[in-house]
């Protein structure tokens, strides 16, 4: 498979339309209205992945068991 192209600082201008899955490293795409929080799925492991923001307001992903 085939991994998608990675684009660069996601989070320029607030916006951002991927984050990497912290257990498989695939990217996963977001719509952009997600909210902190708010569970997603990877598609690739299926694992559940709570959306969660650093001080610096990166959003990132989290494992969400
Ligand atoms: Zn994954």
């Amino acid at each position: 498979m085939e991994r998608p192209v990675r684009r660069g600082c996601f989070m320029a201008q607030n916006s951002y339309s991927y984050l990497t899955c912290p257990m498989c490293d695939v990217e996963v795409p977001m719509a952009g209205d997600e909210k902190v929080g708010e569970q997603v799925y990877c598609p690739y492991c299926q694992t559940p992945l709570a959306l969660r923001k650093t001080k610096t307001d990166e959003l990132y992903l989290e494992e969400d068991y």
